[in-house]
């Protein structure tokens, strides 16, 4: 062939092209071609060179983006013309090492159709392997050490491949082609059965863990990103004797349900949350429990909905298959520790716990909990409005980045997040890699999980942040941290003007926008706990134009765990003179402690001011007698929200006065309270105040967007996690013909806030002088 006619592209693929069948793939495509050249993978994503006639290299290039495998996600597809070398063959080559790692780390992927086949065949030779997987399929973040994602990076580089799977993955036409976690019977992980005190059970672990769980035991089984603690679901005594083992004492236990039409017996299921319950990430997914759901009393008690997730792992598949009932699958821990995941540690931190402990010798390099999701029936909502939220986002989803709006950040930077639900973010350029859910951080597991992480995600995304962006909040752990560092610029957030830029940004938007911003507690400019914010701002800055009454947080961290405490406090501010124990209160409230708090409320002694909207559902939860103590964050207002009855039409009044604007519910308290001394039931009570806050909340956005020439409106913080408020006040504003945003990638709550800070700082690093606003 005349050598002038040949033509050689360079084409270099950035994106989600490692570790999902994309080389293979590029070598199929390319030898149906006839084309000479190369694949290999790199640190910035794949790099191929191809050659041959020139009409044909173009067709390679318009073909290789449309029919790229299912876990590919290509971003950018680069091509520069290069020199003709006579490249008759194409051939996959070694990973390049030793530049600056970019590419993109898979999440860990739900076991793929085909593996399951071969998991349920008898004639395969990986039948009933639990740690069967391919490049469509398997552990991915939770086992990467490094990149280039690579076997020996990887928690299975201890695992010397037999013959037949080093065939499979030096095989560019087999599925497992530089499927890294590939592994079989013969020379992969491999289960063990422990008793209560760690020693080996001599018995097939799984047929063992199936007639354990059957006869009522409590086991914790290693999973992918961490223990999980299980027990038949609808055993009414394990799943009791695992409650209190746990002293965990309402919050609800996730389910993993054998198959889809299991779970439809459990929830009822929306199309859409068909699809999430099935998709990849294997979410745990919320929905409306069904009143003949065979689960325990004490799966989730006093919970209108239910945690369901399908099987995501062979070994998953396998012991549902066994045990052919739903499971309790709840991470394993303690009380609000992280969920165990180290095989040193868990023996001693779930003794006294689990009964049998089924566990494997792949480790698990990055602690990673569930994720949470919540799908909403449809036909309730107005047209537009998101369907999904993401209450937790983790496995599955991380590390998959985030774009930054506009030109993203100039220089590297650390974005540390919040204290409760923490997540931190990386960012360079446009990019953004939020982190799996770290939790709370107030333990030293938690603590460690924090700062190993950055390490780590720094590593594998390379970035090295100049500049660390932190809450204002000087009692947060992850402040004191970006206050420790050396050598970095500092940029401090707040916390309310982070979630109100996490969710422009999300959007791929800048603002101006009008934020309610409403949560338990953040820092406020001032000092005090804000809570209940009305911000006009963009991703760079903001001004406080309104905010929720300030009242007394009586005993201040202890009025969140005790709602009573804020009941009393709002009818202090409420009504005239001292005001009485409700009745709804009387058989849990101390008298005497009630004229406690009362003071505290009334002289502003250890009752710093705040303006929190999550205090003011929790107060009007404990007058409606529905909760005085909470036993987990949030727990009044999700009870509250549970409570109210459909059918009540009515509402409370509410002012919405001044300038700066107040949404003040005084009235609305001394309505509730009358209501409860007149003996209305709970649900009324809770329905009218939702109705209150909901209109009171449009109107303040409504008033505030005319005053200010805005027309774009953002709804966050965790109480909008409030499926009901949510709704309304989203009718009532595009109703008024305000356009709304809500997070959809990132939860409402402060798993949201790192990305928020991520955007302020690069927008604040972009454009250092601001933008007067209006
Ligand atoms: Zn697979
Ligand atoms: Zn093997």
């Amino acid at each position: 062939m005349n050598v002038v006619c040949r033509a050689r592209l360079r084409v270099r693929v950035t994106g989600t092209v490692q570790g999902v069948g994309f080389r293979p793939y590029v070598y199929r495509l390319a030898g149906e071609l006839s084309l000479g050249g190369f694949v290999l993978n790199d640190a910035h994503g794949v790099l191929i060179e191809v050659e041959g006639s020139a009409p044909v290299v173009d067709r390679f290039l318009e073909r290789l983006p449309s029919e790229a495998p299912p876990l590919a996600v290509l971003e950018h597809v680069v091509s520069e013309d290069a020199i003709p070398v006579g490249d008759r063959s194409f051939a996959i080559r070694e990973s390049l090492g030793g530049e600056v790692p970019d590419a993109s780390v898979m999440p860990d992927t739900a076991t793929c159709d085909d593996c399951l086949r071969e998991l349920f065949d008898p004639s395969d030779r990986r039948f009933r392997y639990p740690f069967i997987n391919c490049t469509n399929c398997g552990p991915r973040f939770t086992s990467v050490r490094g990149v280039p994602y690579d076997r020996p990076l990887t928690t299975m580089s201890s695992f010397a491949m037999c013959a037949p799977c080093r065939g499979e993955y030096e095989n560019p036409a087999n599925r497992r082609f530089h499927a890294q976690p590939n592994a079989c019977a013969a020379c992969g992980p491999s289960l063990r059965l422990l008793g209560a005190d760690g020693e080996p059970i001599a018995e097939d672990p799984l047929a063992g863990v199936a007639t354990a769980l059957r006869a009522g035991a409590i086991v914790a089984i290693k999973g992918i990103g961490g223990y999980h603690l299980a027990c038949v679901a609808d055993d009414e005594r394990a799943v009791a004797a695992l409650r209190a083992r746990k002293h965990r004492e309402d919050k609800p236990f996730a389910l993993m349900a054998p198959s889809l039409a299991a779970a439809t017996s459990l929830v009822s299921l929306s199309p859409v949350a068909r699809d999430l319950l099935t998709c990849p990430a294997r979410p745990v997914v919320l929905a409306s429990r069904l009143s003949d759901a065979p689960v325990a009393a004490a799966v989730a008690p006093g919970a209108p909905e239910l945690g369901v997730m399908l099987p995501y792992s062979p070994l998953h598949h396998l012991l549902l298959f066994d045990v052919r009932a739903t499971l309790v699958m709840t991470s394993a821990n303690v009380s609000d520790e992280p969920i165990a995941y180290r095989d040193d540690q868990v023996l001693d931190r779930l003794r006294g716990i689990a009964d049998l402990f089924l566990v494997h010798d792949r480790p698990i390099q990055t602690r990673t909990d569930d994720s949470v999701v919540r799908a909403v029936p449809q036909a309730a909502t107005a047209e537009t409005i998101p369907i999904v939220t993401i209450l937790r986002r983790s496995r599955g989803y991380v590390p998959a980045s985030l774009p930054l709006p506009g030109a993203g950040t100039p220089r590297p930077l650390l974005a540390c997040g919040a204290e409760l639900k923490n997540t931190f973010c990386l960012a360079r350029g446009r990019r953004a890699w939020v982190s799996h859910h770290i939790g709370d951080l107030e333990n030293y597991e938690t603590l460690r999980s924090f700062t190993e992480g950055i390490a780590h995600f720094g590593a594998l995304f390379a970035v090295e942040p100049e500049i660390v962006a932190h809450d204002l909040h000087p009692e947060y752990l992850s402040t004191k941290f970006a206050l420790d560092l050396d050598g970095v610029e500092l940029i401090g957030i707040q916390h309310h003007h982070a979630h109100l830029a996490a969710c422009l940004a999300e959007h791929g938007e800048t603002g101006p926008a009008l934020g309610a911003i409403f949560d338990g507690t953040g820092y406020g400019l001032d000092g005090t706990v804000w809570g209940g914010e009305l911000l006009l701002g963009d991703t760079r800055s903001f001004r406080r134009v309104g905010s929720l009454l300030p009242v007394a947080l009586p005993g201040g961290e202890r009025a969140i765990k005790q709602p009573w405490r804020m009941a009393c406090s709002w009818l202090s501010a409420a009504v005239e003179g001292e005001p009485q124990l409700p009745a709804s209160l009387a058989d849990r409230v101390a008298p005497r402690a009630w004229a406690q708090v009362q003071r505290l409320a009334a002289t502003g002694t250890a009752a710093p001011a705040t303006t929190s909207m999550g205090r003011l559902f929790d107060a009007v939860a404990a007058l409606a007698g529905i909760r005085a103590e909470i036993n987990y964050e949030g727990q009044a207002a999700i009870e509250l929200e549970a409570a109210c009855d459909p059918s009540e039409r009515g509402s409370y009044p509410i002012a919405v006065t001044g300038a700066p604007l107040v949404i003040d519910p005084r009235e609305t308290i001394r309505a509730v309270a009358a209501d409860v001394a007149g003996g209305e039931s709970a649900g009324a009570i809770a329905r009218r105040f939702h109705r209150a806050i909901a209109r009171a909340t449009a109107q303040a956005c409504v008033e505030l967007a005319g005053a200010h020439g805005i027309e774009l409106v953002v709804l966050s913080g965790g109480v909008f996690q409030s499926r009901l408020l949510l709704e309304s006040v989203w009718s009532l504003l595009t109703d008024a013909g305000l356009r709304v945003l809500v997070p959809e990638r990132l939860p409402v709550n402060d798993g949201g806030i790192a990305y928020g800070q991520a955007a302020v700082a690069a927008a604040r690093l972009e454009s250092p002088s601001p933008a007067p606003l209006s």
